[in-house]
C-alpha cells in the first residue's frame, strides 16, 4: 500500500479494497468486439480492457492488469459501472468519473455507483491518474468501437 489509501473514509476504503483484493469481471473475453490497453509510467500500472457489444450496450466486458491497488481496483470498479450499459451512458459515466477526480467540487452528472468511493483518492495528485487509467483506457476501446 504505497500512501493515500490510508486516509480514505472506511467505508469507502472498505470498498477499494475489496474491489483491489477481488477484482471484478477479471477474465479476458475469448470474443471481445474492443480492446485497448493503457500505462500510467509514472506508477507502473497497466491495464488492459476489453468490450463485447450488443447493438448499441456493453454486454460484458474484462479488465486486468498490474499496478498499484488504486488502478487495480479501479478497473474492477469500472467494469461493474458500465457492464450492461449503453455505449453513450459509459461516456457520459467516463466523463462523470474524469470530473470526480480533477474538479474539487464537481457533482457529477452520472450515477457512478461504488465507483464514487475513488473520490476521495482526488485528494492525493499522485494518484489521481492510478484512478483514471482504468476509464481512459475504456474510453480508447470505445473509441475503436466507432470505427
Ligand atoms: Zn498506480
Amino acid at each position: 500500500m504505497n500512501g493515500g489509501l490510508t486516509e480514505l473514509d472506511d467505508l469507502y476504503r472498505e470498498i477499494i479494497l475489496d474491489h483491489y483484493r477481488h477484482p471484478r469481471n477479471h477474465d479476458p473475453l475469448p470474443n471481445a468486439d474492443r480492446m485497448a490497453e493503457g500505462a500510467n509510467p509514472l506508477c507502473g500500472d497497466e491495464v488492459c480492457v476489453q468490450v463485447c457489444l450488443n447493438g448499441d450496450a456493453i454486454e460484458r466486458i474484462a479488465a486486468w492488469g498490474r499496478g498499484c491497488s488504486i488502478s487495480g481496483s479501479s478497473a474492477s470498479l469500472m467494469t461493474e459501472a458500465v457492464r450492461g450499459k449503453p455505449v453513450a451512458e459509459a461516456e457520459r459515466m467516463r466523463r462523470a468519473f474524469e470530473q470526480m477526480m480533477t474538479e474539487e467540487h464537481a457533482e457529477p452528472d452520472a450515477d457512478l455507483g461504488d465507483a464514487e468511493a475513488l473520490h476521495g483518492v482526488a485528494k492525493f495528485p499522485v494518484r489521481i491518474k492510478c484512478a483514471l487509467l482504468p476509464w481512459k483506457t475504456l474510453g480508447q476501446a470505445l473509441e475503436n468501437a466507432a470505427n
